[in-house]
């Protein structure tokens, strides 16, 4: 809290100053995480830094479970999906609010100054992998619960902090796999917070829709030299991406949302090229031989908007495939989804939302702005499996310095950013939870 801003109440102030006392084992607990290498894929180290979180809340008094997700993409017993999930409940009935925070990073690259599994801490900032895409986060909202339990503020209702995997690979062995076994749903939890690296003055209250396929084009092989005997699927998918890239991108770029995404470039519909590959492979030894190449697979990326009909974003897509097969001689293709998710955006109006929202004003002195994601993160889980809508994230760190390297995060924003999740949770903490209200 800024000095010049009116102390809220005498409790207030002693829990910011709880917690910017605790400044020091606020970086020690974020290096610690980020010395935990959890790279994904392949998920290395996941139980070590689940242990790590549930040995420091059961010291507290918290009840720990770890939930591995036996069977979901990636799980075995050299790479275990491992999960945890801590609760500690107040004398008396009341709503319940969870941090949930993906305990997973994506490979470290290219391109670094520091070590990125360090720690370093250098000019106010702490260096690594995972330090803003999301162990600062997680770190803040720990010692925000811890300095709201140190102040004896939980007299009712119930706080739960998780750790999960997999969030950058789709979530499923993580929050989906939670929200399946009911982890994230009424009664059980209330409001969710997810400290993604989100800026410290931001609700982030959803995002895009995302639908992923792979188009196959299909040909017939021939002698390169007489390409006019084969049938060239290279070709078919350079007429698929010459459709794509004339009349798709700018009806794409033409449509504006509503939503609030940042940034502003995001606040349309779009489309990326996530791969293509046809004909022989790039990493045979010696030289090619001469072929016409008889299949070409193209991998899309839609992002879209809460304005479209999914149906509509497969539909265009499928649109100028069955148009290129009407008049193109010789082309065929498969379509295959990969991966789909709707679009979600948490009402304005939500508690989690407001109570969010009034926190950053106290703690920053300035308003909060209410943001949509460009991207997908575990809320998707949350709503649609859960049906859980009182979820949005919000936590330290710039996104735009995520999965780059020499990634990091303020130590200053990692302080307010506590503050405002404590001040946040003891605001909703003194609400009726939905299911014991009528
Ligand atoms: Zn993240």
């Amino acid at each position: 809290m800024r000095p010049d801003r009116p102390a809220a109440d005498a409790a207030t102030a002693s829990l910011f100053r709880r917690i910017e006392e605790r400044r020091d084992e606020l970086v020690a607990l974020t290096r610690d995480l980020i010395r935990i290498p959890t790279v994904n894929p392949p998920g290395d180290a996941y139980t070590d830094c689940a242990e790590l979180i549930g040995r420091r809340l059961a010291a507290r008094g918290f009840t720990v479970g770890y939930v591995r997700a036996e069977g979901a993409a990636g799980d075995s017993d050299r790479y275990p999906r491992t999960n945890v999930v801590a609760r500690i409940e107040g004398p008396r009935p009341g709503p319940c609010i969870h941090f949930n925070g993906h305990i997973d990073v994506v490979p470290a690259g290219q391109g670094w100054t520091v070590d990125p599994f360090g720690g370093l801490v250098r000019d106010g900032r702490v260096y690594g992998r995972g330090a803003c895409d999301m162990k600062g986060g997680i770190a803040a909202s720990i010692i925000a619960v811890e300095s709201l339990l140190d102040e004896g503020r939980l007299t009712a209702g119930a706080l739960e902090i998780s750790g999960t995997v997999d969030e950058e690979s789709g979530g499923y062995g993580g929050v989906g796999h939670l929200a399946g076994l009911g982890y994230f749903s009424r009664p059980r939890v209330d409001h969710v917070i997810i400290p993604e690296p989100l800026n410290v003055d931001r609700v982030c209250v959803g995002h895009r829709g995302v639908w992923w396929a792979e188009i196959e084009t299909k040909g017939r092989v021939a002698h390169g030299s007489m390409p006019f005997l084969g049938n060239c699927a290279v070709r078919h998918m350079g007429a698929v991406l010459h459709r794509i890239e004339t009349e798709l991108i700018p009806r794409l770029a033409a449509r504006r949302t509503g939503m609030p995404v940042v940034p502003e470039g995001a606040r349309q519909s779009t489309i990326n090229i996530n791969a293509i590959h046809g004909g022989q492979a790039e990493d045979h030894g010696g030289l090619p031989s001469p072929m016409v190449p008889d299949r070409c697979r193209m991998v899309i990326d839609r992002r879209y908007l809460i304005e479209e009909d999914p149906e509509t974003v497969r539909g265009e897509i499928v649109a100028i495939l069955d148009d290129l097969r009407r008049i193109r001689p010789g082309f065929d293709y498969d379509l295959r989804e990969v991966l789909a998710f709707l679009p979600t955006m948490t009402d304005a109006e939500a508690p989690v939302v407001q109570a969010v929202a009034a926190a950053i004003e106290a703690v920053l002195g300035r308003p909060a702005e209410r943001v949509v994601s460009p991207g997908t993160y575990d809320q998707k889980h949350v709503v649609r499996v859960g049906q859980l809508k009182d979820c949005i994230a919000y936590g330290p760190g710039i996104l735009d310095l995520a999965h780059q390297p020499d990634e990091w995060v303020g130590i200053d924003d990692m302080v307010h950013s506590a503050q405002v999740m404590a001040l946040a949770t003891l605001d909703l903490l003194g609400r009726p939870s939905r299911a014991s209200a009528t």
